[in-house]
């Protein structure tokens, strides 16, 4: 079997367990592993200390598979490690209201690189790391055994497969093609999901506790959902009855999608205005014709997609919530989202604190929020928590 001996620096890291091994804690590597291969990872006074997939193109050279050096990597492995995340699963969420969730959740579920979301009778795939990668056939067969969907779909069209020297790809991988909407419950509402060409898997699963959230507030509400997709958060407002929502997404598919959303779950399409455009310029735009809002959604997309471009995203951050908190009637709610792993909550309170002093506005958190349950941090890999956000009341 081929194997990596590491540097007696890399001690600290596989005590810490940590799943990620970096090409500079690498001393030696033997047996000439290709891409996504099984090795064993020896410390460096050759103890055995697990197994993982070897990447020679990533800096994140292996991602391991368990730190058991008794455990084979074979289809009882992934079968175990699939069974146990269904399991818990099956602990925290209510599936008689929602059958959309994240039934593996990658390295937190002790699966480096593999997402696995479950929309309905279907499960929307993503293999990130070369590890994953090659063990695709044998995942979804399990999968295939285990939930019996009705079809798997792939969409590991993402570039970060790029990192891995993987190409980006989608499609069936085994069942039926879904439609090109299939409709979804989620606590009790209803969604049209496009696996096929919605962002990430579909759906923003992350978000759903969060969007359950913002029905205690919005009754009788003029809301500003600003990157609104599919219309998530707008559809539990309106259900909730808000009185107005005013959607931006520069996407126009999504804005008409969030339509469709309406209308599936008898909600007045009449109480929604669309605007197809940037957050940036509207927000602007808003504030120089002197809008207001009662209710402030800002879920926009990772602005820091790696640590040279904190000051850029944190710019970004202070900039959308410097103009919401001005359009914000007095004791409006805002609820304000940064999906960037490299930005903490600690770095995000900060921006968010200093946009409320500039905006003049007297800013209190009534909370703290962060990804659903369904997407957990494994103690060992900090780095799974990346939705942050505060809940906050704007005087
Ligand atoms: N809150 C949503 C998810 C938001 S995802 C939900 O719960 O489902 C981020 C959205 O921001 C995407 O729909 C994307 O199209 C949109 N977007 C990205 N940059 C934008 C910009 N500058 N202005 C407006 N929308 C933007």
């Amino acid at each position: 079997m081929t194997s990596v001996i590491l540097k007696k620096s890399a001690d600290s890291f596989i005590k810490r367990k940590h799943p990620w091994i970096f090409s500079g804690a690498i001393d030696k590597v033997e047996g000439n592993p290709f891409n996504g291969v099984t090795v064993q990872i020896f410390t460096s006074d050759k103890n055995l200390v697990g197994s993982g997939s070897y990447s020679p193109a990533s800096q994140i050279r292996v991602r391991v598979w368990s730190f058991n050096p008794d455990d084979k990597i074979d289809s009882d492995f992934f079968r175990k490690k699939i069974l146990n995340a269904s399991e818990l699963r099956k602990k925290i969420i209510d599936t008689s209201t929602t059958n959309a969730y994240r039934l593996i959740n990658a390295e937190s579920d002790g699966l480096p690189g593999l997402i696995v979301d479950r929309y309905s009778d279907f499960l929307s795939c993503q293999f990130l790391s070369a590890g994953a990668e090659h063990q695709k056939e044998s995942v979804v067969e399990i999968l295939q055994n285990i939930f019996k969907p009705a079809g798997i779909y792939e969409r590991s069209d993402v570039e970060v497969r790029a990192k891995e020297k993987l190409e980006p790809v989608k499609g069936i991988l085994n069942g039926k093609e879904p439609d090109d909407l299939i409709e979804i419950k989620e606590n009790g509402l209803k969604f049209f999901v496009d696996i096929k060409n919605g962002h990430k898997t579909g759906f923003y699963l992350d978000q759903r506790d969060n969007r359950k959230s913002i029905s205690e507030f919005a009754k009788g509400k003029k809301v500003l959902n600003c990157f609104s997709y599919t219309g998530g958060f707008s559809v539990y407002a309106l259900s909730a009855e808000a009185e107005k929502i005013t959607q931006i997404d520069s996407s126009e598919s999504a804005l008409d999608l969030s339509l469709k959303n309406f209308e599936l779950n008898n909600l007045p399409r009449s109480s929604v205005e669309n605007i197809n455009g940037d957050v940036f310029e509207i927000l602007r735009k808003f504030r120089d014709e002197r809008k207001t809002f009662d209710l402030i959604i800002l879920d926009p997309p990772k602005f820091a997609e790696s640590v040279s471009q904190i000051q850029k995203a944190s710019r970004g951050y202070k900039d959308i919530n410097l103009l919401a908190m001005k359009l914000m009637n007095p004791g409006g709610i805002l609820f304000t989202f940064s999906c960037s792993g490299h930005i903490s909550q600690e770095l995000f309170q900060k921006i968010i604190s200093d946009a409320a002093l500039d905006s003049g506005r007297e800013v209190k958190i009534i909370k703290q929020l962060t990804q659903a349950v369904d997407h957990p941090v494994a103690l060992n890999f900090p780095e799974g928590l990346y939705l942050k956000g505060l809940l906050c009341e704007v005087n």
